[in-house]
């Protein structure tokens, strides 16, 4: 398996959808070998006896450029014979997988049984794909996301997608993080003093970034982390860009705002990046200690996705400073 822990300089943490398109556009504006990008295994589940890695997938499928950009989710050009086909015969077609995605669900499931981690198989799969970055699950080992709600507890799938996010949310839970091992090249890379900075993509806090924190490893290695942690804000404007953000924060109890999310990760982030909409919120987030930087978070493009990624390098640097000279 490649190594990629001595030579990365930006790590991301990430979800799918939100998380992966930073990703891209750092790639855009970094060497890519350079960047290491930990990917949320809350969201895999085993399906039709296929072993299931969405948010792993939506990074690989992005960044290798094959993604169905209008969903955001699958592959481009995807054909859906096989879902068909399930229909006629009166199977389970909640969870859709496209004709071409069910080889990497198959190729992975398969591998999984002949004893390789989920890491090396990413990593693997990740250079078929020639995408020069690393990708890599938070750990090998499972820790599904158990989504609470007044009607007890639902598997992250069935909330999710069988179940449209419709249920109220009370709380999450992360099962066997206390005794899962992180990935120990997320660890290495934590403590790496060549590391530059560590970006918390702009991506569900809850369901993609929490699932991460999860571990007490990886968030003390947060922390303790030399290089500047900086967040984007994945809430713009009072509201979410896509999915149940902004609709768990509220059933949380929590109000639906960049500043939740600031506090949210307060006590490991140095910088906090803002859409220029929420310009009013600087100095609430700056009183929490954290520096915070404007820019245009909506990455409806190519170009806004390298424009963002350039003002979170750039703003990393300045934390850095900002920090050698405390
Ligand atoms: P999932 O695992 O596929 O749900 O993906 P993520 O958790 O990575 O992404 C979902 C989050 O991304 C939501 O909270 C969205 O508000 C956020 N998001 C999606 N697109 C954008 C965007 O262009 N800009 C910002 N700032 N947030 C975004």
């Amino acid at each position: 398996m490649k190594s990629s822990t001595k030579s990365s300089s930006i790590l991301a943490l990430s979800g799918g959808i939100g998380g992966a398109k930073l990703a891209l556009g750092l790639t855009h504006v970094m060497r890519s070998e350079k960047l290491m990008i930990v990917g949320n295994i809350g969201d895999d589940f085993e399906h039709y006896g296929l072993q299931i890695s969405p948010d792993l997938d939506t990074l690989m499928y992005t960044l290798s450029g094959k993604a169905d950009s209008e969903k955001g989710w699958g592959l481009a050009d995807e054909s859906w014979v096989f879902m068909q086909a399930l229909e006629k015969l009166g199977g389970d077609t909640w969870f859709q997988l496209g004709d071409t995605d069910l080889a990497t669900h198959l190729e992975r499931t398969r591998r999984l049984r002949e004893g390789e981690s989920l890491s090396a198989i990413t990593v693997d799969f990740c250079r078929r794909f020639g995408i020069e970055s690393s990708i890599i699950p938070v750990s090998n080992d499972p820790v599904p996301t158990i989504v609470k709600t007044p009607e007890g507890d639902l598997a992250f799938q069935d909330y999710f997608v069988r179940e449209g996010c419709k249920p109220t949310v009370t709380g999450f839970r992360f099962q066997g993080a206390d005794e899962a091992e992180p990935n120990p090249e997320l660890l290495e890379t934590l403590r790496n003093p060549l590391l530059q900075a560590v970006v918390i993509c702009p991506s569900n806090p809850f369901l993609s970034i929490d699932p991460i924190l999860a571990f007490p490893a990886v968030r003390e290695a947060l922390r303790n982390c030399h290089a500047p942690v900086i967040a984007v804000s994945p809430i713009i404007d009072g509201d979410a860009v896509k999915g149940p953000t902004a609709k768990i924060f509220d059933q949380l109890g929590y109000p639906v705002c960049a500043t939740a999310v600031a506090n949210h990760y307060r006590d490991f982030i140095d910088g906090f990046i803002l859409d220029i909409q929420d310009s009013a919120l600087v100095s609430q987030i700056n009183k929490m200690g954290i520096s915070v930087e404007l820019a245009n978070t909506l990455m409806t493009d190519l170009n806004v996705k390298t424009e963002l990624a350039r003002s979170v390098l750039d703003f990393s640097e300045r934390c850095a400073k900002r920090n050698l000279s405390l």
